[in-house]
């Protein structure tokens, strides 16, 4: 268990022109692994010389207003989502059967 996430990314200190490799996020799952910055909305580091703290900030994508016309199924597997079809989730209750209890 962690606080944040490291995140693969590095910059010159706008200010000091220090490399700055320290980035982190909270956006994650916080487990301390290092991710992409892809799916982020923010990552931060800071210059111990400058003082500064470094920060990338961008809207949530759930801040976008609807489309006028819901997405066709062509549409979001172009950006990347894959169908899957499997059987519909049976009631706990009845999941377990009696060769799962020896
Ligand atoms: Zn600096």
């Amino acid at each position: 268990m962690g606080m944040f996430d490291y995140v693969h990314f590095e910059m010159a200190c706008p200010n000091c022109g220090k490399p700055l490799g320290d980035f982190q996020s909270k956006d994650d799952y916080c487990t301390m692994d290092k991710i992409e910055p892809d799916n982020l909305s923010e990552f931060y580091s800071s210059c111990h010389t400058c003082k500064l703290w470094i920060e990338f900030k961008r809207p949530e994508p759930e801040t976008r207003p609807l489309r006028p016309k819901p997405l066709t199924r062509e549409e979001v597997e172009a950006m990347g989502f894959v169908l899957s079809v499997t059987p519909y989730p049976v009631a706990e209750s009845t999941a377990a059967t009696p060769k799962d209890h020896p």
